[in-house]
């Protein structure tokens, strides 16, 4: 990994990001923990992508013909664990969602085939293409054959452990979606075209995990099935790829850092029509963030097969009946955070004007968007030991926390304490000063601008809450 993400890795773990899963134990395969800022971040992050989808009314009102008055979007919170005949049915369980593996035979390392032959990292289904294999890149060893590995983790329900009782970590969330599509349907007495949209936990036995949380086995997703006419599903699909390279855009993903790769045909999902990712480009180079597919009646027509239900949707103005097709788009939540924390971090060298002219050394600045940053606000006593300005301190700092996450911060100079919020990227820094005292004003800084400026606490929550509308 370069330089830039360790920096990344260490200020993660320095300031309560993100852990090592099972730390004191040595750490445990690639799995990590969000700590109080990691979790606040996600959280964010989550609740960004739950308002656009719910949301949201259209931007756009001429799609193929088709003119709605709102995006008609609703979630789901489907469980984790289903029946096996669910992954059968998906295809998960056959040779479609397996990597290659090689190993080497001299140091006996395994890797995924695709990822040291070149190329682009393979898509589910589109996994385990054979190329002709190379030599171990650690030992330059002669490498196995390959052989391929499914990627499904298995458990077992109930208190005997047999066949019978086997299942699977979903390996995508989306096929719950799939399952309940009738039930939500019904439920919501909604019409086509519409969305069903849901985050939650993902499981993948990755033969080879790493880059931090780029590529780990337990990760979660924010995924939205759009179930559209067959006729309209290509002006759909060129509808959600600009909304969703617009969501990373307005949320801070700077437009040179963004992009979005066809992915031909041979690469492609078997289940998809049309794929295509979204790439960051991380400091490790460019990699998928989110995959926006044209899954077609894949889906719904394969679980109507093999459970014998009809999923077919009836139209009710022209008595048709069809298997409507699915545009998805399917993000990591964790793989999204990773490029918000590279894109926002922000090394300046020689400091920042008001914090560092004694200080020499670089200052780190986490310049992530209002909305994603964990910490909205700091309150600063602009000394500690003068009781009457820590109290008042205290008191704006409860005045606030029912509406921001807040910190209360006293220790060191009031430039540290502004270096420390920089770094992990606290909007708002409100400082009680010697003047508070005296006509009940604050001084509050911005993060970017680094201007301050005086405001009556009695205004403090309305003024702040105002930025974040
Ligand atoms: P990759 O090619 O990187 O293995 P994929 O094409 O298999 O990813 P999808 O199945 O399209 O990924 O999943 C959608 C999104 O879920 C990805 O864009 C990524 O953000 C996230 N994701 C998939 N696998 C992982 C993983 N092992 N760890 C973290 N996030 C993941």
């Amino acid at each position: 990994m370069g330089n830039l993400i360790s920096n990344i890795v260490s200020l993660a773990k320095r300031r309560g990001f993100i852990f090592p899963s099972s730390e004191i134990y040595g750490g445990f395969g690639s799995c990590y923990d969000f700590g109080p800022l990691g979790v606040e971040m996600k959280n964010n992050i989550k609740k960004a992508w739950w308002d656009e989808m719910t949301r949201q009314t259209f931007s756009s009102k001429n799609l193929g013909g088709q003119i709605e008055e709102q995006r008609n979007i609703v979630g789901l919170d489907a469980a984790i664990l289903m029946s096996p005949k669910v992954w059968q049915a998906s295809g998960h369980l056959t040779a479609g969602f397996a990597d290659e593996l090689v190993e080497c035979k001299k140091c006996h390392k395994r890797f995924r085939q695709d990822e040291i032959v070149g190329g682009r990292p393979p898509n589910i289904f589109g996994r385990g293409r054979t190329s002709a294999p190379v030599a171990c890149p650690e030992c330059k060893g002669e490498l196995s054959r390959p052989r391929k590995f499914n990627l499904m983790m298995k458990t077992f329900v109930g208190p005997v452990e047999d066949e019978a009782s086997q299942t699977y970590l979903r390996a995508e969330t989306c096929q719950g979606i799939y399952l309940n599509f009738k039930n939500v349907l019904q439920t919501m007495r909604l019409k086509i075209p519409f969305g069903i949209a849901q985050i939650g936990k993902a499981f993948r036995n990755e033969i080879t995990p790493g880059n931090f949380i780029f590529r780990t086995r337990e990760f979660e997703q924010m995924e939205m099935q759009w179930f559209c006419h067959p006729t309209s599903a290509d002006d759909w699909f060129e509808f959600w790829l600009k909304e969703r390279l617009n969501w990373y855009y307005n949320l801070g993903i700077k437009k040179e850092n963004l992009r979005a790769v066809e992915v031909p045909e041979k690469e492609r999902a078997h289940y998809a029509k049309r794929q295509v990712d979204i790439e960051y480009k991380f400091p490790l180079g460019w990699k998928e963030i989110e995959g926006v597919h044209n899954r077609g009646e894949w889906d719904l027509y394969n679980h109507a097969k093999y459970s014998g239900e009809d999923l077919k949707y009836s139209s009710a103005g022209s008595g048709q009946a069809y298997y409507p097709y699915i545009i998805e788009t399917s993000v990591g939540v964790d793989r999204s955070l990773f490029a918000f924390l590279c894109q926002a971090y922000t090394e300046v060298r020689g400091g920042r004007t008001e914090t560092t002219k004694a200080v020499k050394e670089v200052e780190i600045l986490l310049k992530l968007d209002k909305r994603i940053a964990p910490v909205k606000v700091a309150v600063l006593p602009l000394v500690k030991n003068k009781p009457d300005i820590v109290n008042k301190a205290k008191e704006v700092y409860q005045l606030l926390k029912p509406h921001f996450v807040c910190q209360y911060d006293e220790l060191g100079s009031i430039g540290r304490r502004y270096r420390r919020g920089d770094e992990i990227g606290v909007v708002f820094s409100v400082t009680c000063d010697f003047q508070t005292l005296k006509d009940n004003t604050v001084t509050v800084r911005n993060r970017d601008t680094m201007k301050q400026e005086r405001v009556v606490i009695s205004d403090i929550v309305g003024n702040i809450g105002h930025t974040f509308l």
